[in-house]
């Protein structure tokens, strides 16, 4: 497909969920993809499904700034490029601010955020030197409001619209595209990371009810990606029809 046959894209949390199901699309239009987690066995299984080399995937955890660069440079060592870097790994450990879950707010400040940054810091020296390359970061629809029970999420996923826009912003002399992508209700195992029973039992309700199919995220990161070079698609924001 035109925009994704032969480009070098690079996923975070592809284990599973919104990156599993991108890495899927993007493999049948023939990117050439380098995939990071910190499961193995799920990205060697998925590396083996779609027909990817040993060397494609990678054992990465976000929070740790060498391992996202180490992730990159296996992209550069395979294929002398980068065309896309998916910071798609996060967690979402809902709970209401007086449940006093700390460690929960600094995981998330640590993935959702930080992580993101590793992706960007070790990414754009590469698409720099390019003078070509994409970076899509993913929100959320909590990256856009906030609700009684996952306020550092939306606190991370707000974070990660403005680190986007403001890389836009910074990156154009470099010819480089900053997209955010802001999913609603998926269908993924996200749910799982809430520690809380009645919040994961409500958020379990909810999504549920609610959530689509995880190839409707793949299908925006394959539009954002397929457009002429000239074209930066800023920002998608979906919802299923039925949410709120
Ligand atoms: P999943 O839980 O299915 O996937 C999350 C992925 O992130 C997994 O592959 C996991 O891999 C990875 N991950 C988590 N922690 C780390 C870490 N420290 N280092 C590296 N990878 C990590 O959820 P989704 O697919 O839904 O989530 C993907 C993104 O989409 C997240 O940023 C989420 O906030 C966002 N999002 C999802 C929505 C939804 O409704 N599903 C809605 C809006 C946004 P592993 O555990 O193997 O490391």
């Amino acid at each position: 497909m035109d925009g994704i046959k032969d480009k070098v894209v690079v996923i975070t949390g592809a284990s599973s969920g919104l990156g599993e199901a991108t890495a899927r699309r993007l493999a049948q239009g023939g990117a050439k993809l380098v995939l990071g987690a910190r499961r193995m066995e799920r990205l060697q299984a998925l590396a083996k499904e779609l027909g990817l080399d040993d060397q494609a995937v990678v054992k990465t955890d976000v929070t740790h700034s060498d391992q996202v660069e180490a992730l990159i440079e296996r992209a550069i060592k395979l294929h002398g490029r980068i065309d896309v870097l998916l910071n798609n790994a996060g967690v979402m450990p809902h709970s209401p601010l007086a449940r006093l879950k700390v460690e929960e707010w600094e995981q998330m400040i640590d993935v959702n955020i930080k992580g993101v940054l590793y992706g960007i810091a070790a990414a754009m020296p590469h698409m720099t030197s390019q003078k070509s390359g994409q970076i899509i970061n993913v929100s959320s629809v909590a990256g856009h409001k906030v609700r009684p029970g996952s306020v550092v999420y939306s606190a991370t996923k707000h974070a990660v619209r403005i680190i986007s826009e403001g890389l836009r912003q910074e990156v154009k002399p470099y010819n480089i595209r900053s997209t955010i992508i802001s999913p609603g209700a998926v269908a993924t195992e996200l749910p799982n990371s809430i520690s809380e029973k009645d919040v994961s039992d409500a958020v379990h309700d909810f999504y549920e009810q609610y959530a689509i199919p995880a190839d409707s995220f793949a299908r925006a990161v394959e539009f954002a990606m397929s457009q002429p070079e000239d074209v930066d698609i800023n920002e998608i924001l979906f919802r299923p029809t039925s949410q709120e």
